[in-house]
């Protein structure tokens, strides 16, 4: 029996002899199947060919991410906090040296994941550091590989720990949630985004997808509704799910007027 992980989103699905017919997650319209068709792999050979590097983005906050590039690219982050450490977002390589280090670093107490694009190997993760993951109840239609540490939650906000918190914008999936975690070094707030927030080139603005993949557009309703449902909270800095997607300034302003002009645009106006 072989864990199969899809080669174009890096999900995991139960061991089976033969790989699965399909990937869920690909066939839906917010991923693709690549032009050369449906592939597999396993861990073994992912560990052979990639590695995990890790870079501390600021005290209390590493970010992790397999090179070279598999499957979607996203990075994971992790967040050291006194009531023990979180993994936020998952990527599907759990290769020797990422155990060691997380172990070394006191392991984790929970893992929570943006939404089913990056849920990847986490069952795997939660037995490797025997921790919940938590998932959002609106997208639990996605978990194609159940396991008795998915904890889905509902609602618009939980706290997980102390100065950590999640936080449903909806948008992208019905579930798509972002971290705030409020206990960074200058106390002025950061927002783990995935991609439920994506940070554009320059990272001066951002924008808001339902799928990235095949260029389409939120409603106008729905960037209006995450935009308000973010702006109650305090935070100066997103970091998104990819590489240089890291805004350290005015965050919270950024998407209220990116939100704005995608709005505009959408409505017809210049
Ligand atoms: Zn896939
Ligand atoms: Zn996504």
């Amino acid at each position: 029996m072989t864990t199969y992980l899809c080669n174009a989103c890096g999900t995991a699905y139960p061991d089976s002899d033969n790989p699965p017919e399909a990937c869920k997650i690909c066939d839906d319209e917010r991923q693709y199947v690549p032009s050369s068709g449906q592939s597999w792999t396993e861990q073994n050979s992912l560990n052979k060919r990639h590695r995990n590097a890790w870079r501390l983005m600021e005290p209390g906050l590493f970010c992790l991410q397999t090179v070279p590039a598999f499957a979607i690219n996203q990075r994971a982050f992790l967040i050291t906090t006194p009531a023990g450490n979180i993994l936020w977002d998952c990527i599907a390589l759990l290769d020797n040296s990422t155990r060691e280090i997380i172990h070394s670093l006191g392991g984790l107490k929970a893992i929570a994941i943006s939404h089913p694009h990056y849920y990847t190997t986490m069952q795997d993760w939660a037995k490797e550091f025997d921790c919940p993951v938590y998932l959002h109840e609106s997208d639990k239609e996605w978990i194609v590989r159940p396991d008795s540490k998915l904890h889905l939650w509902q609602g618009r906000e939980m706290e997980l720990f102390p100065g950590c918190k999640l936080i449903c914008l909806g948008g992208h999936f019905a579930g798509g949630t972002v971290m705030l975690w409020s206990d960074d070094g200058d106390k002025k707030g950061v927002i783990l985004a995935g991609d439920i927030v994506q940070i554009t080139p320059g990272a001066h603005h951002v924008s808001f997808m339902w799928s990235y993949p095949n260029m389409l557009p939120l409603p106008i309703r729905q960037v209006k509704d995450l935009n308000e449902r973010i702006q109650p909270y305090c935070f100066e800095k997103i970091y998104g799910a990819f590489e240089g997607q890291d805004v350290l300034n005015n965050g919270k302003k950024i998407i209220s007027e990116s939100a704005g002009r995608y709005m505009q645009l959408l409505n017809g106006g210049d």
